[in-house]
């Protein structure tokens, strides 16, 4: 508790908090590290489990009697919302955006950036781990698409024209998003 608290007053001074942290798991941060709040990054970690994610695996008839029908289209066939759609588009409440099917921690609120494409965008995934990318075919374009590491779930799309400091868009159905706003969020 002492180091939270003493992380969150100097909470801008970032450098100095990245020599604090000690985990395995944060030491899987990428660039995003250096700019995301220190104290929320603890608190998204404690919920992805330590070491190797171990697989989620369900029959399709599973997924289908515990997602809803849209849900359903986009996770498991790989479909997409209607732009301008999603309920999480516009959130701009600070919190970890989870899998809507596993629960997986997936992105942190700092990461999220509006990017006008009518999809919740973000500029890298809480930690690497969580997410799996693969090549995408479909439509005669050559995409890469990413997927939730633990259930295999699609999430959207990953492009190479986002903003500092990744210079990478991650494009996300929000139907393949729930949302968890942050419990402690003190200055
Ligand atoms: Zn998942």
């Amino acid at each position: 508790m002492f180091r939270i608290l003493f992380i969150c007053s100097i909470g801008f001074i970032l450098t100095s908090c990245n020599a604090q942290k000690s985990t395995s798991d944060v030491s899987q941060m990428k660039t995003i590290e250096s700019t995301i709040s220190a104290a929320k990054i603890d608190t998204a970690l404690a919920r992805i489990p330590v070491g190797e994610i171990t697989k989620i695996e369900k029959s399709e008839s599973e997924w289908k009697s515990l997602l809803t029908d849209q849900e359903y289209y986009v996770i498991r066939e790989k479909g997409t919302e209607r732009a301008f759609t999603g309920d999480l588009l516009k959130n701009k409440q600070s919190g970890t955006y989870i899998c809507a099917a596993c629960q997986l921690p997936l992105f942190e609120s700092d990461t999220k950036f509006k990017s006008g494409t009518g999809w919740p965008s973000f500029y890298g995934p809480l930690v690497d781990k969580v997410i799996i990318e693969d090549a995408d075919y479909a439509y005669g374009m050559k995409r890469v698409e990413v997927l939730c590491a633990r259930c295999d779930g699609h999430l959207g799309h990953v492009f190479e024209d986002g903003p500092k400091p990744t210079g990478l868009r991650y494009c996300i159905n929000a139907v393949s998003l729930d949302f968890m706003p942050a419990k402690v969020d003190k200055p």
